[in-house]
């Protein structure tokens, strides 16, 4: 593997005052400089990064206090709020994956004993199940076969059952493809006095969202989707129904690195420290959400729906059928059933590393059952489905 082990050199003679038992240099070991494959990735991500992204991302960091930082923390929020068309004030991106933030809604929205209502109807909800949990809060669920979105009706009564004091709902259901809609929901909830979180992981960049409109309380995404952006920061948002809930806590916020409570002071006017700000992922996020508000929600949406369109019909044409119901298909991952007597695993491994094409296999109930191809951000071009399906004629029938 071109590894090669320094042999221990005693001559080596130090200045250094403090006691060394002696450097063990068993692991280390000599490196070429980092090569990393050229992928397309077309799964249910990471997506590839602009390149305009991934230059922001390679400039020098600055300090988290500096006040061109400082800046650019406000421009990231505008731009959020615009991606998610939202007012919340309290709209910034977390340090870590979509998951962090996940957490985060849940940390700060959850009080122990709260009733938490989760929608499961694929991979995702049950991570929201198990994450409420970790958080003290007492949850049910509400079921539905993979594939299939929940109704307003199945949830205005699964609300009158359980008396929620939050329900979740995964907005994008990247395990099966799912699109939930979201219109209504809200008025559900706050008729009861129950906040609405939705994961938007899936969505942001990628399909229409309108956070207020919805009345949605909690949301978060990540970077890596529909933003085209490296992963490691992923943004966060409260409704001010859910700051009072906040301010309102008789415990403090479980978890110190996500809790909004000191957050805010950083993100706000006050801008005290807290953590140290990934800066250079701030940086790269910034430039992913100035390429959206550049080509504007309307285009963006749009061209995310043709390019989808465009790969089911290609899809069709070679006799593939997708999962879900095109009513309810996620324009940016398409959950394709993976024929009889053909190997899910070996044919995405083969368009890796003969076609350098990522794709994503089936998760929980629909492991070995389906692919799941995404077209997020920089990679929704018809151009991209064109290499994809050639490869994935190749590969099919060689
Ligand atoms: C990817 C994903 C997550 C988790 O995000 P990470 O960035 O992998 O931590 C959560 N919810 C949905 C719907 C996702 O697709």
């Amino acid at each position: 593997m071109g590894i090669v082990l320094f042999t221990i050199t005693s001559a080596m003679t130090s200045t250094l005052s403090v006691p060394n038992p002696g450097i063990q240099d068993t692991h280390r070991c000599q490196l070429s400089p980092l090569a990393v494959p050229e992928r397309l990735l077309l799964g249910p991500g990471p997506s590839n990064a602009d390149a305009t992204v991934v230059a922001a991302m390679n400039r020098q960091p600055i300090g988290h206090l500096d006040p061109a930082y400082l800046t650019l923390m406000d421009e990231v929020q505008e731009l959020l709020r615009y991606a998610w068309q939202t007012d919340n004030a309290m709209t910034y991106p977390v340090p870590g994956t979509g998951s962090a933030a996940m957490e985060a809604t849940l940390a700060n929205g959850i009080e122990p004993g709260d009733v938490v209502l989760v929608g499961v109807n694929g991979y995702f909800g049950h991570r929201l199940v198990d994450m409420a949990r970790r958080y003290g809060a007492e949850v049910r669920t509400i079921t539905q076969a993979w594939g299939q979105p929940f109704s307003l009706q199945e949830l205005e009564k699964a609300l009158d059952q359980h008396r929620p004091n939050l329900l979740a709902l995964v907005h994008a259901e990247t395990s099966t493809g799912v699109r939930q809609p979201l219109e209504g929901v809200g008025d559900l909830c706050h008729q009861r006095d129950c906040l609405l979180l939705v994961d938007t992981v899936t969505s942001l960049g990628g399909m229409p969202i309108f956070l207020d409109a919805w009345q949605v309380d909690l949301a978060y995404s990540c970077s890596q989707k529909g933003l085209s952006c490296p992963p490691g920061v992923s943004p966060f948002t409260m409704s001010s129904r859910a700051v009072a809930k906040l301010e309102q806590r008789q415990t403090p916020v479980a978890n110190w690195y996500l809790d909004a409570t000191l957050l805010r002071k950083y993100w706000g006017s006050e801008r005290v420290y807290h953590h140290t700000a990934p800066i250079n992922l701030t940086y790269a996020l910034r430039e992913a959400l100035r390429l959206l508000a550049e080509e504007g929600l309307d285009a963006r949406w749009q061209r995310h729906q043709q390019t989808a369109e465009k790969l089911w019909a290609g899809l069709e044409a070679m006799g593939l059928s997708c999962h879900v119901a095109q009513e309810f298909r996620l324009p940016t991952l398409t959950t394709v059933r993976v024929p009889d007597g053909v190997e899910a695993k070996a044919v995405a491994q083969q368009l890796l590393l003969e076609h350098n094409i990522e794709i994503g296999g089936g998760l929980g109930d629909l492991a070995g059952q389906v692919w799941r191809i995404g077209l997020m951000g920089a990679n929704s071009y018809p151009e991209k489905v064109d290499t994809l399906l050639q490869a994935l004629k190749q590969v099919l029938v060689p």
